[in-house]
């Protein structure tokens, strides 16, 4: 074809400018111990695979609830809410979409931390919304004092508490006085909260301008799944809602995050479990002379001995364990490790003892 017409671009120059989101890697083997993307070790619970065998193929014929009102609802209640300060969403990604297309664009910057979720500059790149990071420490990952002074310029300040990828949380009285300060949204992403010691859930009683965004991918085994929600402000939530694609919320997945909702025991025992192999990876590691800083989550953001941590990420790889290695000045001395079961983490720990050794 050489008289085609040549390509050029149609795309918005926003869009051209950006590299696409590098989601973390899904390996086809099943020999891998798979310990970087934060999913759950164990299966969803029990009372999912029978809706899910249970679930009628034929009522897919039909469109789902756009408002995905019942399983807002049991949200809803686990907060002393109502259906309308729920927000659902196709994952919490989805949510984060929602909002930063609803607050942000050209003139409206948003902020968030760095390092933190790799996600937000990507999303705030395909909506030509600029993005000021705000530097953690770099030894201990805390935040600065002047945070609200550096943020002050945007629209939407991104919290992720406790953070990823550090795995640390931050004073919640802290949190009030920036919620109770800031001159625009706050939205707290707690994709980790159910694993920390405290959230926030409950400022969005007392602030109009805050946002909690939380997820069924890491605490309840759903990440295939795709559920995630926020609770805010009846307003809040209004103006969310407009942003959002009609029907974002499958019907299946309506029918099993209930589902999963349903099962408290077994989702309180799951994040128990995972709470103990986090303490005992912890210890073992310290023991070997890591560096780890204090986690609230279900991973280790961790930093071998040597602080050589691209070495590390490759001795494991060539055993068949995937951790998530960030390349950079700060990051590039830490690997992040997903928490899996006692038995995963026993894996890791003896093999990384033999690196060490
Ligand atoms: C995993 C994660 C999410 C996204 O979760 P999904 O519901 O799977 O989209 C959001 N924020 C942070 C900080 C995460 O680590």
């Amino acid at each position: 074809m050489s008289n085609e017409k040549p390509y050029v671009s149609y795309f918005r120059p926003a869009i051209d400018a950006m590299l696409g989101y590098t989601p973390g890697e899904q390996p086809k083997g099943t020999d891998v111990l798979k310990l970087n993307t934060n999913e759950s070790p164990y299966p969803p619970a029990p009372g999912v695979r029978k809706m899910l065998a249970d679930f009628d193929y034929e009522r897919l014929r039909l469109y789902p609830d756009p408002m995905a009102t019942e399983v807002r609802s049991e949200i809803a209640a686990l907060f002393g809410l109502t259906y309308e300060n729920v927000i659902a969403g196709n994952g919490s990604d989805d949510i984060l979409n929602i909002a930063i297309r609803c607050f942000c664009d050209a003139e409206r910057p948003v902020a968030f931390l760095d390092p933190s979720y790799s996600l937000y500059p990507t999303l705030a790149g395909l909506q030509g919304a600029k993005c000021i990071r705000i530097p953690l420490d770099s030894t201990d990952f805390t935040m600065p004092e002047n945070l609200l002074e550096l943020a002050e310029p945007a629209n939407l300040l991104i919290i992720t508490r406790p953070n990823a990828p550090t795995g640390n949380s931050f004073p919640k009285s802290t949190m009030a006085k920036i919620c109770e300060n800031f001159n625009g949204v706050v939205l707290i992403d707690e994709a980790y909260a159910d694993f920390a010691s405290d959230n926030c859930a409950d400022f969005v009683k007392k602030y109009p301008n805050v946002i909690v965004a939380r997820t069924f991918s890491k605490s309840r085994s759903l990440a295939g799944l795709r559920f995630g929600y926020a609770i805010a402000h009846k307003t809040m939530i209004d103006g969310l809602m407009k942003m959002k694609d009609s029907y974002n919320v499958s019907m299946l997945t309506q029918r099993l995050a209930l589902a999963s909702l349903w099962d408290r025991a077994y989702f309180t025992d799951c994040v128990a479990k995972i709470k103990v192999a986090r303490e005992m990876l912890l210890l073992g590691l310290l023991d070997i002379g890591f560096k780890v800083v204090e986690s609230e989550t279900n991973f280790l953001f961790a930093s071998p001995p040597d602080g050589d941590a691209a070495t590390y990420f490759k001795k494991l790889r060539e055993k068949n364990v995937i951790v998530r290695y960030f390349p950079g000045p700060v990051t590039g001395k830490y690997v992040r490790i997903s928490i899996g079961t006692e038995q995963q983490v026993s894996r890791l720990f003896l093999l990384t003892r033999q690196i060490y050794s």
